[in-house]
This record gives structure tokens, sequence and C-alpha cells, in this order.
């Protein structure tokens, strides 16, 4: 028996057979998101349990990024002020009216301090939470941030999540600044493995600002924190660093294969990271 695709260019039921051409992934303009999917699933930073990553709906801070617990909760278990649910992709911090609903992991992680408002079920989780880290610790398959090696006197001393200051807003990295991530996509369909820091071009000045206060309170002057200050470079640059795009990747038109991970900095959850002394090598590119 032969082949008719073989002798005749087409298929049994007459249609060409053509190999098909494939197509680079293309984000249109006006797309409200460059992802080409919807929960990022990953883990805390702090405590190593998973979260799943998604846009957040309301807020004034453009493109932020909240990490909800993977599983639903019953909303009766769950402080209403707590109470998020997901549509279309997008997280928003309020109750749907479904007996179920999403809460931020802050809420759980039990290397953030316990909120003021928990109902029984919530601190029974929270211990859960608690558990599987010292589990993941004991298997070393976690090394919380304040465990992680220190630098010697003869290594540079280096913020393990650095708070970084981009387009008038305060943020906190993934990870120090030199190992962080592009998070679009490749011809080859997967991750750029490329950092958003390129040491040729203009990059940021480690600094000292006041560090801010929780609440509305100004910040005091008195107290300050290093920051990787990239507020002096041209806005397209600080705009790459917003969306996590290396030097390759800083035009419009890619799709993103992972959201962002910068967290707005809060000066209460995010107190383990505020340091008060400079680095002891920054990465100074100054124009
Ligand atoms: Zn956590
Ligand atoms: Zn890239």
């Amino acid at each position: 028996m032969c082949s008719a695709t073989a002798s005749s260019g087409r298929r049994w039921d007459g249609s060409p057979a053509r190999p098909s051409r494939s197509r680079a992934l293309r984000v249109t303009p006006d797309s409200p998101t460059r992802l080409v999917r919807s929960a990022q699933p990953g883990r805390c930073p702090d405590c190593g349990n998973r979260i799943d990553r998604y846009p957040c709906a309301d807020s004034a801070d453009d493109g932020r990024v909240v990490p909800l617990h993977p599983q639903e909760l019953p909303a009766a278990a769950v402080p209403v002020t707590s109470r998020w649910h997901v549509s279309s992709g997008t997280a928003h911090p309020a109750h749907d009216g479904s007996p179920w609903c999403r809460i931020p992991h802050a809420t759980l992680c039990p290397a953030q301090p316990a909120p003021a408002v928990l109902t029984p079920q919530i601190t029974t989780l929270r211990r859960h939470m608690a558990l599987h880290t010292r589990r993941f610790i004991n298997n070393g398959a976690f090394t919380p941030p304040a465990a992680q090696p220190s630098p010697s006197p003869t290594t540079t001393c280096r913020p393990v999540r650095p708070v970084i200051h981009l387009l008038r807003v305060l943020r906190l990295a993934p990870r120090p600044i030199d190992t962080i991530q592009c998070v679009s996509q490749t011809r080859q369909r997967r991750r750029c493995t490329r950092p958003v820091f390129d040491p040729d071009t203009p990059g940021g000045i480690w600094t000292l600002l006041p560090a801010p206060t929780a609440g509305r309170r100004p910040p005091c002057p008195a107290n300050l924190m290093a920051v990787y200050d990239l507020a002096h470079l041209p806005y397209a640059e600080q705009l790459r660093w917003r969306h996590q795009h290396c030097p390759d990747h800083a035009a419009p038109g890619a799709a993103d294969l992972s959201l962002v991970e910068w967290e707005p900095f809060d000066p209460l959850l995010h107190r383990q990271h505020i340091h008060s002394r400079l680095p002891g090598r920054p990465h100074t590119h100054r124009p």
C-alpha cells in the first residue's frame, strides 16, 4: 500500500499536505496583559509554600502582582477584609458573593506577622503552612532569606531581596539585582534566561533613602534604608525594569511567560528586608 500523500501532494481527504508553518506568538498592542498564561504558580521566597501569582485589578500601581493561596477557601472561614476572587485571570480584592473565595498568601505566610483579624480556620491553616516551611527546611528544599549565608568580610555584601526605587514607587525585588531574570518568551517558547541587569548599560545607584512608615505617616528622615535607585534612568529604561525585561526584549510585542516578580514594598510586611547600610559593592554605572 502506498501513501496517497506522497504521490499527489494531498491527504486522503483531498486537503493540501503542505507542512504547516509555525508562527511567532505576538501580543496585540492594546492587550491588557503581555502574558500567555493566567496564574503563575511558584513558591513564596520567604516561607517556601506554594503560591499563585495574579495581576491585581484594584491598584493605582499599574501592573501590580499579588500572590494568592493556590486553593479556594470557604468564604465563611475567611475574614471579610481578606476575601479575594479571580475573574478573567485577574485578582480582585473583594468577595464575589459565592460560597468560596481566594485569600492573599500574605495572610497565611508564616514568615509574616499574623494579621490582626483571624478566624480559627485561618489560624489553623497558618499553623499548617508553618509546618510545611519547617519540613521544607529540614528536607533542604528551602532556605529562608534570614538563614542564607551572609557574606564574609572578603566577599561583597548584597541584599537577598533588595528594595528598588522605580517610577516613583518602592518595590521589593525577588532576589539579588543581578540575578533577576527576564520574563519574556523566546522564539523557542521558553523563558528568556538573560538578566534584567545589563552591565553595559547605565543601571541603578545604591543610596540611602528615608524608610517609609506604616500607615499614612510621612517617612522619618532619621531612619534610612538602602535602596537600589533607578529613578534617574530614562523613562523607557525604567519601563524595561518595570516590565522585567532584558535589553533584547525591551521593545513591545514579545509575549511574557511569567508575571513580573516585583512586590509593592510594605514597611510592615517587608521589615526583614530593610537594611540601614549600603551593600559592599554598589552596582553603579553612571551614564
Ligand atoms: Zn510565604
Ligand atoms: Zn529577555
